[in-house]
Formats: C-alpha cells, sequence, structure tokens
C-alpha cells in the first residue's frame, strides 16, 4: 500500500516510530496528485510549498497530532496570503488576509496543507456541478458525481491526494459527499468549531467539519479543529473531549433510534438494504434498537430553502465589485453592482439570492421567513423529543448513490430532494456523521449518524463499533497498480 492511501493514524504511528519521515509522506500524496488530476479535486495546490515544509519537519521533532500530514482545505475557508474562491468567478483575484481558524488549528498541530479543494459555487449544491471551475468526478465511478458541495474535499481524501480535509456543511454538505465517496465525513454541533475564516453561506446553519478515511482518523481531526474561538461569538465554550481515546469504548445498552420517516418512498431498495443490515451489526454490538419518530421530516427541505436562502441573499450582498475580487466597468455605482453581480454569480447564487430577497421581502416575511423559523423550532423539538429516549438516531444519509453528471442539474427541485436526510441536523444545531455502510453497484452507500447537542463523542463511538464489524473503510476507490486493483462489487 502507497503511504498516501494509509489513514493518518498509521502515518502518525509510523513517524513516531521513525519508520517514515514527512517528506516521504509528502512525495507519496504529490505524485498520486499527479496521476489524479483528471478528477479535479483542487482548485489550486501548492506541491512546491507543501514539500519544503515536510522537507523542514524532517529535520524537526514531530509538533503535534497531524506532523507530516497532508490536508486540503475546502476553498471557502481562508488562508492568509492564498486566494479563496468559493469556485465563483466573483471572488476571482481575491487574496485572504487572515486564516480561517480550523486552518490554523490544523496547522499548530503540524498539518500540511497541499490545496484548496473545488465545490459547488458558494457551497450551494449537492454535486459539485455549480464551480465555476467546472465539476469534480466521483473516484468510484468517473461518470458520476462525487456529491456537494465539498465534493473536492471529500475526492481528495478518497483519491489519497490529501490524508484528510476540511469541509463546510450547511444542510449535508460534508455528509453528502462522504457518503457518495465512501468516506467518514462529520458535522459537529453548531458552535463546535469556529466559523471564523469560513465564508457565509447561511451563518445559522454553517458548520465545519472533516472528511476522513476512516473514524479514527476523524476524532483525530475533530479533536484538533474544535473549541472555542473569541473570534467567532456563536463558538461555544465548551470542554472538548480527547475523541481519540474515546472511540474504542463500545457500544453495549446504547439505545439507538430509527426513525420511521427516513425509509418512506423515494429511498433506493440498496440503499435501504444496506442501511437495514447496518442497524442490524449495530444491534448485534449490542446495541438496543428501537423505533423513533420525527415526524415534522416533511418540512424539513422547504425549511431549509427559506432559511438558508434567505441568509444566502444577505451574506452575499457584500459581493458588489467595491470590496472583493471581481470588477466589472460600469460608468456608475449602481451599473457597477448591477455588471459586477450579473457577470460574477452563476445560476443557481442567482436564484437563491433571489429567493432570499423574496421571502425576506415585506408582505412574505411573515408567510415565509417566519413561518419557516417557526418550523425550524418544531423540528428541533421533535429531535429533543427523539433523544430522550435513544442515544443515536440512525438513518441513510442519502435516499441514493452517485447519480449521473448532469442527471439533476436541470431539475433544482430534485437536486434539493436529495438533501432530505441531512438538512434536519443543520436546522437542529445538531452533530451527525456519515460513514460507508456497503456498496451498490460499485458505490459507495452512507450510513448517518446523528446525537443530541455536543454529543459527537458517542456517534465516533458508534461509527467506530460499526467499522470494527465490516471493512469497507479499508477499501480505496483508486490504485495505481493492475494487480492492487481489487473490485468491491
Ligand atoms: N445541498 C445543500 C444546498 O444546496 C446543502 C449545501 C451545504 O451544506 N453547503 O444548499
Amino acid at each position: 500500500m502507497e503511504l498516501c492511501d494509509k489513514t493518518i493514524h498509521d502515518l502518525s504511528g509510523m513517524l513516531a516510530k521513525k519508520e517514515i519521515q514527512p517528506s516521504e509522506i509528502m512525495k507519496s500524496a504529490l505524485s498520486r496528485m499527479e496521476k489524479t488530476g483528471e478528477f479535479a479535486s483542487f482548485i489550486k495546490t501548492f506541491p512546491e510549498e507543501a514539500m519544503k515544509c515536510a522537507g523542514e519537519q524532517d529535520k524537526k521533532a514531530l509538533k503535534g497530532s497531524l506532523s507530516g500530514i497532508p490536508v486540503a482545505i475546502k476553498d471557502n475557508m481562508c488562508i492568509e496570503g492564498k486566494g479563496t474562491t468559493c469556485a465563483s468567478h466573483i471572488l476571482e483575484g481575491f487574496t485572504a488576509p487572515y486564516t480561517a481558524t480550523a486552518v490554523q488549528k490544523l496547522l499548530d498541530e503540524g498539518a500540511i496543507v497541499i490545496g484548496k479543494t473545488n465545490m459547488d459555487e458558494f457551497a450551494m449544491g449537492s454535486s459539485t456541478e455549480t464551480s465555476f471551475f467546472g465539476n469534480t468526478l466521483n473516484p468510484w465511478n468517473k461518470d458520476t458525481v462525487p456529491g456537494g458541495s465539498s465534493g473536492g474535499s471529500a475526492t481528495s481524501v478518497a483519491l489519497g491526494e490529501a490524508a484528510g480535509s476540511l469541509g463546510s456543511d450547511t444542510g449535508g454538505s460534508i455528509r453528502q459527499p462522504a457518503s457518495l465517496c465512501g468516506l467518514v465525513g462529520l458535522k459537529p454541533t453548531y458552535g463546535r468549531v469556529s466559523r471564523y475564516g469560513l465564508v457565509a453561506f447561511a451563518s445559522s446553519l454553517d458548520q465545519i467539519g472533516p472528511f476522513a478515511k476512516d473514524v479514527e482518523d476523524a476524532a483525530i481531526l475533530l479533536k484538533a479543529i474544535s473549541g472555542y474561538d473569541a473570534k467567532d461569538s456563536t463558538s461555544v465554550n465548551a470542554e472538548v473531549p480527547d475523541y481519540p481515546s474515546q472511540i474504542k469504548n463500545g457500544i453495549k445498552g446504547l439505545r439507538i433510534g430509527v426513525p420511521r420517516e427516513y425509509f418512506l418512498e423515494g429511498i433506493d431498495n440498496e440503499v435501504e438494504a444496506c442501511v437495514r443490515k447496518a442497524i442490524k451489526d449495530l444491534e448485534n454490538c449490542g446495541a438496543e434498537i428501537r423505533d423513533v419518530s420525527l415526524p415534522r421530516t416533511e418540512y424539513a427541505v422547504a425549511t431549509y430553502y427559506i432559511i438558508a436562502t434567505a441568509e444566502a441573499s444577505s451574506n452575499l450582498a457584500r459581493y458588489d465589485g467595491v470590496h472583493y475580487g471581481l470588477r466589472e466597468k460600469a460608468g456608475n455605482i449602481i451599473d457597477l453592482y448591477k455588471k459586477t453581480r450579473s457577470a460574477g454569480f452563476g445560476d443557481e447564487v442567482k436564484r437563491r439570492i433571489i429567493l432570499g430577497t423574496y421571502v425576506l421581502s415585506s408582505g412574505y416575511y411573515d408567510a415565509y421567513y417566519l413561518k419557516a423559523q417557526k418550523v425550524r423550532t418544531l423540528i428541533k423539538e421533535d429531535f429533543s423529543k427523539a433523544f430522550g429516549e435513544v442515544d443515536v438516531i440512525v438513518t441513510p444519509t442519502s435516499p441514493t448513490t452517485a447519480w449521473k453528471i448532469g442527471e439533476k442539474t436541470d431539475d433544482p427541485l430534485k437536486m434539493y430532494l436529495s438533501d432530505i436526510y441531512t438538512i434536519s441536523a443543520n436546522l437542529a444545531g445538531i452533530p451527525a456523521v456519515s460513514l460507508n455502510c456497503g456498496f451498490s453497484a460499485g458505490l459507495p452507500v452512507g450510513l448517518q449518524l446523528q446525537a443530541a447537542h455536543f454529543n459527537e463523542a458517542v456517534l465516533l463511538r458508534t461509527a467506530y463499533a460499526f467499522e470494527q464489524m465490516n471493512d469497507y473503510h479499508k477499501k480505496r476507490a483508486f490504485s495505481e497498480t493492475a494487480e492492487n486493483q481489487v473490485k468491491y462489487y
């Protein structure tokens, strides 16, 4: 196995025993990147800088839990001195003046950033097809989408380009691409990770989280990025558990709920079969499986697309041709706004700004925005009630596996409905994780686990227990040599 296909915890173990050096890991990751360019994980890469940094680390003692580990960062997180495009034309030429806290925390632990990953424009989408820079391909099947909006962060890890990566999740943008690319992807509790330096899409829903090859790696990354940050007033001053040391505690007696509303129409049969089998596995690990109800689930997508677009319309008002990036030539200021915004935003972003402006406008505010806020509270109540009865809620992550490129681009509603299982966690602010629970026609199927606020530890513990019963997490989408090309389906 190439070094770049190994997990972070394996690499860290080898580094600690001095069996390898950071530069060897970096060489392996960069040489993989040369072979996987067609998948288009990245908007920008920093190979020379990353190699130099790894070489310097060779000479020093290990710095932290991520020493010498190549990581990739979604291109909506700022890194000082580097471009941050959000995959939008409107931010072309913009250089970030500071570094996002979550990224800084990875750097403080010794991680080395190899590139900024491709995404749906301003994180609006479920397939990484709305990027101004073109789409990203699914590592398991090039004809299909990797999911979105953090598609590039997912593919970079699935291809072995990066050992781990960061994405952002507003309505599923970490968990859904993790599901479609066969990875572990975790959306932390709202407030667990600082959003400072994350370009805002919908501020009450956005949260940064990790992509990893397995649960232990996800625990290491989550620990590194979590914690209070004075620069983000929504970050919460709560103790950060030592996630990696808690994952192996087992799930004997844990109460796991299966919400009946998540297994109705629209779910693919094979996806359902994999998830049902996973639930059996969890039961065999000693968990107690219970039926629960989340009755307002059917309103989640509509509620989300009112609140998210309303917040987006306000957040994206700052891209006016004056402050950042693109500036079109114009005779007066109004013209400048119009021309810059018309040329700078793609269709999906425009659709959302228009929708968001509409639901906030006088006369419609009460009927749409205010009502959506009330329904959001009801959805939150559903979860509070359910978490009175169970510790973890298990569902599919996505109703289907990866779909064909272009299949949903002309039908926004169809695209929006693919988020049906992930959106509620953002509305409620609770943590959720997706992990691989099987394959259907060669494409990974994701299992989603959700828990009460700040209970990421129980998610990771449950996910780890599941991993021990299966070997899906050991499968790699990309192989260097034909004889290593294992078919998993
Ligand atoms: N797919 C959802 C959307 O289009 C979620 C995106 C996200 O989580 N950033 O809004």
